[in-house]
């Protein structure tokens, strides 16, 4: 019997605003064999979201019961009040199924995972810098004055933690950003297939190359600046 493959799990973490939906949207649209992990959470249904695709919208009782029985692989609470947690028995599916698995988590479900699966491979979405995250923010009309900036707020402390990732991608046009995306996951796929590459394939282990944390600290500089806040090399 062939042992089940190993499956590679990607994480995909940004501030609100910068459009990771939309990108994690489409890359599950275009890439076969792969899962996406449907997270818990306490949070309330905005719009039109629904339980068990969004989210499975559960109640603070019933999350913590679960926290309990050890079925979560991270959890993290949000804003002082939501829980948000990635149950592990996606991982176990996605293993059964032969496929990889997409988790869109925030910074410290991110941490708790390298620490658990330190092959997992970590994708930082950034805004191109704060005036289009605000822009964005406002855009969709969905907060008020003060929620707006709290958010703001909270993309500074969370785009602090970007060199904890293994890619960075900065989300300035869909299309690109979403190419890129998918070369990441196409690349690391064809890395640990231990196939020779083709020339196609090289090309795409080159585009993803370009987003890896090393070749990225330039671009990545004037963002945190707008955010005012300095890379950590040149902080205290
Ligand atoms: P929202 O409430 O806007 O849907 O999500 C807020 C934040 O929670 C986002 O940054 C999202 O990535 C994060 N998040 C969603 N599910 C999980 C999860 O299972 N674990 C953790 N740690 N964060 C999550």
């Amino acid at each position: 019997m062939i042992p089940p493959r190993k499956p590679i799990v990607y994480i995909v973490s940004a501030p609100s605003g910068s459009g990771k939906s939309t990108l994690v949207n489409v890359l599950l649209q275009m890439t076969p064999r792969l899962d996406f992990s449907i997270s818990y959470t306490t949070r309330s249904p905005r719009g039109s979201e629904q339980n068990g695709k969004q989210y499975h919208f559960i109640s603070r009782t019933e999350f913590e019961q679960m926290i309990r029985d050890d079925e979560f692989l991270e959890y993290a609470s949000l804003y002082g009040k939501d829980y948000y947690g990635t149950a592990r028995r996606f991982l176990r599916e996605a293993e059964q199924k032969g496929n990889d698995l997409l988790l869109d988590i925030d910074v410290q479900g991110a941490a708790q995972i390298k620490q658990k699966l330190p092959d997992a491979v970590s994708v930082f979405v950034l805004p191109p810098n704060r005036k289009t995250l605000e822009w964005r923010l406002r855009k969709r009309g969905e907060d008020s004055d003060e929620t707006i900036n709290r958010r703001l707020d909270e993309a500074r402390r969370e785009i602090e933690n970007y060199d904890k990732y293994d890619y960075i991608l900065i989300n300035d046009k869909l299309e690109e950003s979403s190419d890129s995306l998918q070369a990441i996951v196409l690349s690391e796929r064809l890395l640990r297939s231990k196939s020779p590459l083709s020339a196609e394939d090289e090309k795409v282990a080159e585009l993803a190359d370009r987003y890896r944390l090393a070749n990225m600290r330039d671009r990545v500089a004037p963002i945190l600046g707008s955010f005012g806040t300095l890379p950590r090399s040149a902080r205290q």
